[in-house]
């Protein structure tokens, strides 16, 4: 494949020619003639999505309630959750997959939390909804990352409310028991893996979260929601003595291999005490904007050399550079100031979100492309004069800050292209159905 320009971590290099072998994985990386073809981005790696909550993308935004807040949004979500069937989670997640390849995402981490059958009876195979996720991601080609995520109490130190039946185990045994079934789901398909989860600190009580975090497959990503809502921190100190990420730098052993989901509100020393160990976090600005979550201190946090990564999340975005953006002017709005990236600009925040990404999915590898890795690549189209008529140095910025979706060509997925606009039929299709039978739109 030929591109006009291909990013690694020092830069556009380019023109540039890539071959690959019929696994899609890179061969060689030649320079070439810059005459023709497109740019070529890493594939973004989005690290913390729920699946079934694209059906109900765009239909939570008339509020009557004058005080509608994340807490009224999730009710919301309970009577989407409880509806959804196995078939149709399915064809959702075919959908939502196929759009997160278009807008250039070519791995999805699923943050899987919908377990049992509607009235909360397990599955015959308790990893069936693991298994609908991993036949969407096959049919749509993305690479995913199935997190199994433990869930047992309804709020800290109280009783899981009849709404969660679908999420909650009785124990931590039942819940490494469909981790060991989902890592065997994993099987089926060439491009998915695993790692495991905990909800939030309010779903689990102290001694499961430790339990699972020593007990589970050690070398696996481990992801938690944490520290997403002021109600949350508050609740958390009222039971605990202390605030989310306090308790986890305290009990939990924090490293690498935690993924911190939001952890929007952090004091001085839970920022720091996230970058001393290691652990990472996963920002969700659009649904993060969107629920009136609050806003991430990130300028701090690069400045203590913190790791973060982005994820979709609600879905009510799939657009990577939208989150991007998003999150750098919420920088710039809170701060009355400009430089949230540093130096680099936007090539600093795409490096995070593939390093860190890689982390939350469980996936190695050093340079953007590399020969005898996957090729996978957001593809940017360079025939708008904005992006054709700059230079080098400012164009990752005005692909990142300047472009809309009609630039976006589609991903090159394990090596094989797939081209925006080119929606599939039958996937859009029993999509459709989907919505009308859940009839919430
Ligand atoms: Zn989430």
């Amino acid at each position: 494949m030929h591109f006009k320009g291909l990013l690694q971590k020092d830069g556009w290099h380019g023109g540039a020619d890539v071959t690959t072998d019929d696994s899609g994985i890179i061969v060689s990386i030649a320079e070439a003639d810059a005459d023709g073809g497109d740019f070529v981005l890493p594939g973004f790696r989005n690290a913390h999505s729920h699946a079934f909550q694209y059906a109900m993308a765009g239909v939570a935004e008339n509020h009557s309630n004058p005080n509608d807040d994340f807490w009224s949004w999730r009710e919301a979500m309970y009577k989407l959750a409880l509806e959804i069937d196995p078939d149709q989670l399915e064809a959702t997640a075919a959908m939502l997959y196929s759009e997160m390849i278009r807008h250039g995402y070519t791995h999805v981490a699923e943050f899987q939390y919908l377990h049992h059958d509607k009235d909360g009876t397990p599955y015959s195979n308790p990893a069936e909804m693991a298994s609908r996720l991993i036949a969407a991601a096959s049919k749509t080609g993305i690479n995913i990352t199935v997190v199994p995520v433990f869930y047992k109490t309804g709020g800290f130190g109280k009783p899981a409310t009849e709404e969660q039946r679908r999420f909650v185990f009785d124990n931590t045994e039942d819940y490494l028991r469909l981790v060991e079934a989902t890592a065997r789901e994993c099987g089926n398909y060439e491009y998915a893996n695993f790692g495991i989860g905990i909800h939030s600190l309010r779903a689990a009580s102290a001694d499961e979260i430790v339990a699972i975090s020593k007990e589970g497959p050690g070398d696996v990503p481990l992801h938690i929601h944490v520290a997403e809502q002021l109600r949350e921190v508050e609740d958390c100190v009222a039971f605990y003595g202390k605030r989310p990420v306090e308790w986890l730098l305290d009990n939990a052993a924090l490293d690498e291999r935690w993924n911190l989901v939001h952890a929007t509100y952090l004091l001085e020393h839970e920022l720091t005490g996230i970058t001393d160990s290691g652990a990472n976090v996963v920002l969700c600005p659009t649904t993060e904007c969107n629920l009136g979550d609050g806003i991430f201190s990130l300028k701090h946090f690069r400045a203590h050399g913190g790791s973060w990564s982005i994820g979709s999340d609600s879905n009510v975005s799939l657009n990577p550079f939208e989150e991007i953006r998003l999150l750098d002017y919420g920088q710039r709005l809170t701060s009355r100031s400009r430089n949230t990236f540093g130096e680099t600009g936007s090539r600093y925040a795409i490096e995070s979100v593939f390093d860190a990404g890689g982390r939350a999915t469980g996936v190695s590898g050093d340079n953007f492309f590399e020969v005898g890795k996957p090729f996978n690549g957001c593809v940017v189209g360079s025939d708008h004069p904005l992006v054709s008529e700059t230079s080098m140095s400012n164009r990752l910025n005005t692909i990142v800050y300047c472009s809309d979706p009609t630039l976006q060509r589609g991903s090159i997925v394990n090596g094989r292209a797939s081209v925006a606009g080119e929606l599939n039929n039958e996937i859009g299709d029993r999509f459709a159905k989907v919505l009308r039978e859940l009839g919430n739109r």
